[in-house]
């Protein structure tokens, strides 16, 4: 499976803020843009003008970093998105937010999409009572995601969802805290998406 290898931490310094990639690291004084908020790179501190092809790039950009999602998978959910009724933009992020990997993070099981990316890869997750190790999986609702029982022991995962427990679950999953366990309620709406993610930029970009 291709993924992006690029120095991770270069990704929010080049977006201009903080896209909490690497988990806890992100919360703490270690995150480089704590430490180096400018752009990477020989001209990273030197400001220019911003052309507005250039806003459109970025904001297609940094989803596609939220994600974790190479430009050829991007831009497959960009289609997927404008085939379906409604507004492409709050399309592309409902369907991005289905992804299985999202749904594991957004449910407080890994500290990071990338984490979760692994987590379900590993095989750690059924949904509706099987087991699925497709990170790209879009959920449903009626879908119930679990963590497999042989998996509930394994001290990462434990510790995720200690340190998640103050998290509240997106209102479109039901969380079952005694299973470990959510059922999908609804397809994601834009409202339940806190990202600063402005889609509209996106569908301008690739419609040009
Ligand atoms: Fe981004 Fe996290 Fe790295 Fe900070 S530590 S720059 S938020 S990935």
């Amino acid at each position: 499976m291709a993924r992006y290898t690029e120095a991770v931490c270069r990704m929010c310094r080049r977006e201009g803020q903080k896209l909490f990639l690497k988990g806890d690291r992100c919360y703490s004084a270690k995150c480089a843009m704590e430490q180096r908020a400018f752009a990477p790179g020989q001209h990273g501190q030197s400001r220019s003008k911003t052309s507005e092809y250039g806003l459109q790039l970025r904001e297609k950009q940094k989803a596609k970093r939220y994600y974790g999602l190479l430009e050829s998978q991007f831009h497959g959910y960009f289609e997927m998105a404008e085939r379906r009724p409604g507004q492409t933009g709050e399309n592309l992020l409902s369907i991005l937010e289905s992804r299985l990997d999202n749904v594991v993070y957004r449910l407080g099981f890994a500290m990071s999409r990338a984490e979760a990316r692994q987590l379900v890869s590993h095989g750690h997750f059924t949904v509706n009572g099987r087991k699925v190790n497709i990170p790209s999986y879009l959920v449903k609702p009626g879908m119930v995601i679990t963590l497999k029982d042989s998996s509930k022991s394994l001290e990462k995962i434990k510790g995720n969802v200690e340190a998640n427990a103050f998290r509240q679950a997106p209102k479109w999953l039901e969380y079952d805290n005694n299973n470990l366990s959510a059922k999908v309620v609804a397809v994601p709406a834009r409202e339940d998406i806190d990202l600063p993610i402005e889609e509209h930029l996106i569908v301008e970009l690739y419609s040009k």
